[in-house]
């Protein structure tokens, strides 16, 4: 039961007790005066007594006086009981009282009457013969006796009324003591209450604003008391026409590391390393953290751009230095971009989105580095937002083709197979190289719609130079690691198959490392229902990702790409790179193809060091499907390339 409601009782119940009690006390003050009324009556009788008992007559107004006194007095005693009062006295068996007081009264007015008959004229005179005087000693005997009997009833009554008052004061005082002392507790818990909710909403409105301005994790600022405390800085810079930087800090591989190690392991990296950024920053310097693995700092008051240099390079040596977290020396290192006010921009949303795309330059520069804002790269920002606008409009406007490189055997010099090279030919443009805008279409997703336009496009083209018997040509597919991740991809390409009537052998596709980068299980499915279709695997770029020797033997692939760095470059340690990659793959039984050939020398020894095949512009560079045709044999390709005639030899 609520307090409200016991409370709304327990009033009800003293308020009843409250009333009873104030009625029986009124009735004992009334008890009491019947007392008085009756012996002031008995007095009276008395009085009359004695007057007729006395030796000389009384005078007939002096009998009369006290007649009409003794009848007053009992028409007071009856006139004082209220109807409350006779049905009280009904109950406890007193209301006897009351009509012996009528009964008095009524008697002695039948006195009076008969005295006032007997001699009206002269009351002063003596009247008293004996018989009238026998008659009138009887009155005070009769009154005297009803007057007896009239006490012991009221006596009785008002007995009967202490008691109730007993019965009732008592549990009255103690319902009030009881009541005061719930109200008392009631009011003194609801006070304690609302002091105590009081101090909850103070707390939570701290809390509250701590949430709306402080990061839970670091307790850094976030965004939004970044974004006033840069418009403050902005202010006061305008003031004191002075300089600060603001710069933004990015953890290289930190979603790596989220992944392998687990979202605690990679709270508690972010912490250390907001711990060892902030150490590298002035009292006067704001270091937040803008979400995720992103820092902003802002550089008030700045002397000389070699401040900044400082600063972001102990940052960089800061954060590179290992983490212990999970019991393993675990390693980041931050990619930093800096854009300086005013020289970079005057207001908030520039300064941010400037010091953005230089962090964005280190990244693409190799990471672990800095770069301060230039205006070459605002424009490649809006180089890169046009192309990804236009980019998702050219996917409907036919804008896309694609191009073929063969791959040749080296010993025998014969096209092995092709690899399918996706071109854009944009409207305004002309021709855009898949480098700049397939990384575009990855991240916007757009990839995988562009992936089944070019797996359909090879099968179809495929099936064209299949259609005669004996050319068991092989055409390769690069496909991202977005596209992995499609539950759809293994149907697509079954579908794909089936339409252009090829066996699956026909399709190669080439993977790059970067699929291992997040060791996501499902591309990993998918890799393996690949290899169960019967589609050769190839590792592509192999050498410049995050494959290890466990990718090689614990995933389905049939071939690795050496990346043409390695091939192309003249220096000596990639020659014994590649030299390593050809025995390892040697060991694995997998075979290599070399791509970036554009010398004799390195495919001739490529071709002593066992490589099987090869890839380059020394064979062929990548071209237009109707560049390549069948043999009059039927049997093998022909490349009718404008500038370069080249005949492969047949089987
Ligand atoms: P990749 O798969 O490694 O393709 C080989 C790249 O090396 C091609 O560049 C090719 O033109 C170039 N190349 C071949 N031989 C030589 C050579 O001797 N010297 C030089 N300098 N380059 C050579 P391309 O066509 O610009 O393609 C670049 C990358 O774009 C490809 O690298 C591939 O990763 C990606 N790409 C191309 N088409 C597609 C596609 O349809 N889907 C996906 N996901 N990626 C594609
Ligand atoms: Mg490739
Ligand atoms: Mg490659």
């Amino acid at each position: 039961m609520t307090i409200e409601r016991r409370l709304r009782i327990m009033l009800i119940v003293t308020a009843i007790f409250g009333v009873a009690t104030v009625f029986t006390i009124v009735h004992i003050a009334k008890s009491t005066r019947f007392h008085q009324v009756n012996s002031r009556y008995v007095a009276e009788v008395n009085e009359l007594a004695g007057l007729l008992n006395q030796r000389k007559s009384p005078s007939l107004k002096q009998l009369l006086d006290k007649l009409y006194s003794i009848r007053n007095e009992a028409d007071t005693c009856v006139s004082m009981t209220s109807p409350v009062d006779r049905t009280i006295m009904y109950f406890i068996q007193t209301r006897e009282a009351i009509n012996l007081c009528r009964a008095n009264a009524i008697q002695s007015q039948i006195v009076i009457n008969r005295l006032e008959n007997h001699a009206p004229e002269n009351p002063q005179a003596v009247v008293l013969d004996n018989r009238l005087r026998d008659n009138l000693l009887a009155v005070p005997e009769t009154l005297r006796r009803n007057t007896a009997t009239f006490e012991a009833l009221i006596t009785k009554t008002v007995k009967f009324t202490i008691r109730a008052a007993l019965w009732f004061i008592i549990p009255f005082s103690m319902l009030v003591i009881i009541l005061c002392h719930t109200i008392i507790r009631g009011v003194t818990r609801n006070a304690q209450e609302y002091r105590e909710t009081a101090e909850a909403l103070a707390e939570s409105e701290i809390e509250n604003r701590k949430l709306a301005y402080y990061d839970s994790l670091t307790g850094l600022p976030n965004r939004n008391l970044l974004a006033d405390r840069l418009e403050q800085t902005i202010l006061s810079a305008r003031r004191q026409s002075s300089r600060f930087a603001l710069m933004f800090v990015d953890l290289d591989r930190f979603k790596h590391i989220n992944d392998t190690l687990g979202h605690v392991a990679g709270d508690e990296l972010i912490k250390h390393a907001a711990n060892r950024i902030r150490k590298c920053l002035r009292a006067s310097d704001t270091l937040s953290r803008f979400g995720g693995d992103e820092f902003v700092i802002i550089l008030p008051d700045l002397r000389s751009a070699a401040d900044v240099s400082t600063v972001a390079g102990k940052i960089i040596e800061q954060v590179a230095k290992p983490f212990h977290l999970d019991g393993v020396d675990t390693h980041v290192t931050a990619s930093l971009g800096v854009a300086v006010y005013p020289e970079n921009g005057e207001d908030t949303s520039t300064l941010m989105k400037r010091a953005d795309i230089a962090m964005y330059q280190s990244k693409d520069n190799g990471k672990n580095r800095f770069c301060y804002y230039n205006n070459e790269l605002n424009k490649q920002a809006d180089k890169r937002l046009l192309l990804e606008r236009d980019l998702r409009r050219s996917i409907d406007h036919d804008e896309f083709t694609l191009h073929y490189q063969p791959v040749v055997d080296l010993a025998s010099g014969e096209i092995a197979g092709v690899e399918a090279l996706l071109r854009w030919h944009h409207g305004d443009q002309g021709m855009i190289s898949p480098a700049e805008f397939i990384p575009i279409a990855e991240d916007t997703g757009l990839i995988v719609d562009i992936g089944y336009m070019v797996l359909d496009m090879a099968c179809r083209q495929c099936q064209l130079w299949r259609n005669n018997d004996g050319v068991d040509l092989h055409v390769a597919v690069n496909v991202s690691a977005r596209q992995l991740k499609e539950k759809r991809l293994i149907s697509y390409i079954e579908d794909c198959l089936s339409r252009y009537s090829l066996p699956p052998d026909a399709l190669d596709i080439e993977i790059t490392e970067s699929v291992f980068y997040n060791n996501d299980s499902c591309s990993i499915d998918t890799l393996h229902k690949l290899d169960e279709l019967g589609i050769r695997l190839l590792l592509d770029d192999f050498g410049t990702g995050y494959s290890s020797l466990s990718t090689l033997t614990s995933m389905p692939f049939d071939i690795i790409k050496i990346d043409r760095s390695f091939i192309m470059s003249r220096h000596g340690k990639n020659r014994k790179v590649t030299e390593s990659i050809l025995d390892m793959a040697e060991n694995f039984e997998m075979q290599v193809v070399a791509e970036g050939i554009e010398d004799r020398n390195i495919a001739a020894f490529l071709k002593q060091r066992g490589c099987k095949y090869g890839q380059g512009y020394l064979f062929k560079k990548p071209v237009p499907a109707d560049w390549i045709e069948l043999d009059e044999n039927f049997t093998n390709l022909i490349i009718s390339a404008p500038e370069l005639e080249l005949v492969v030899p047949g089987h």
